[in-house]
């Protein structure tokens, strides 16, 4: 009897609302690496007002307006104790810039408003006066080196329970002070860098998706992929002018 393929279910954190900047090819690029080698995946949306699935693997949310934050607000406190489990469960999650700020402790918007987060990290945004707009290198102890592009007007202050992604090279990040960009807890990662950001990294996407293949399966083998084109990509991303 032929074996079943091993199966991976990604779910991405509500695309309707939160997923202006393209941030839904870090869905794409999980898929797409995890059936290259032969696994099953299966992609469940939840939004605002949906049931929150039992079974997950793998965990991605995108940026969005101020607007699309409120509109996720209170869904997402009742999300909360779930996503917290997961979180503590070592589920590998990656939330960029709008739900990297909900997975804080608040968000104060420019027009004074609390959205108030999931505490998952341990950090907090204030809405500043300046966007940030442009093309960012990051450096990471467990990563290398990380391309992106940002585009927030949110400062962001890590607690000391929370570390860093990594340290920026080229770019702003988290805030205009600390040259610190994103932020860590367990198998979380929060960041500004849209990109999207697995495509350009995909030793990122590499790295979620071993950790959920340990989690479910408990052990993994991942082959190689033939990254060649990714790396030019990556080389001309890096000598863009900010
Ligand atoms: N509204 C937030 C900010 O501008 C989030 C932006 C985003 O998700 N790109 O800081």
């Amino acid at each position: 009897m032929k074996k079943q393929p091993q199966s991976i279910t990604i779910l991405q954190l509500y695309p309707r609302d939160m997923n202006i900047y393209g941030d839904w090819g870090n869905v794409l690029t999980l898929k797409r690496r995890l059936e290259w080698r032969g696994f099953a995946t299966k992609l469940i949306e939840y939004n605002v007002g949906d049931t929150f699935p039992d079974d997950v693997d793998l965990i991605v949310g995108g940026g969005g307006q101020d607007s699309g934050q409120l509109r996720i607000s209170d869904d997402l406190q009742k999300i909360a104790p779930q996503l917290k489990r997961l979180a503590d469960d070592d589920l590998p999650m990656l939330v960029i810039c709008g739900l990297y700020q909900l997975f804080g402790r608040s968000f104060t918007t420019k027009d004074g408003d609390i959205i108030p987060g999931i505490g998952i990290l341990d950090l907090e945004t204030i809405g500043g006066d300046e966007r940030i707009v442009g093309n960012i290198i990051v450096k990471s102890p467990e990563f290398g080196e990380i391309i992106g592009y940002e585009n927030h007007s949110g400062l962001t202050t890590l607690g000391q329970n929370t570390s860093a992604l990594g340290d920026v090279i080229k770019g702003v990040g988290n805030n205009n002070i600390d040259g610190r960009e994103g932020a860590r807890y367990r198998n979380v990662i929060g960041t500004y860098l849209h990109g999207p950001l697995l495509p350009k990294n995909p030793h990122i996407a590499d790295w979620m998706i071993s950790q959920a293949i340990i989690r479910k399966y408990g052990a993994v083998v991942l082959d190689p992929l033939e990254d060649k084109y990714t790396e030019q990509a990556r080389d001309i991303a890096k000598k863009r002018p900010r």
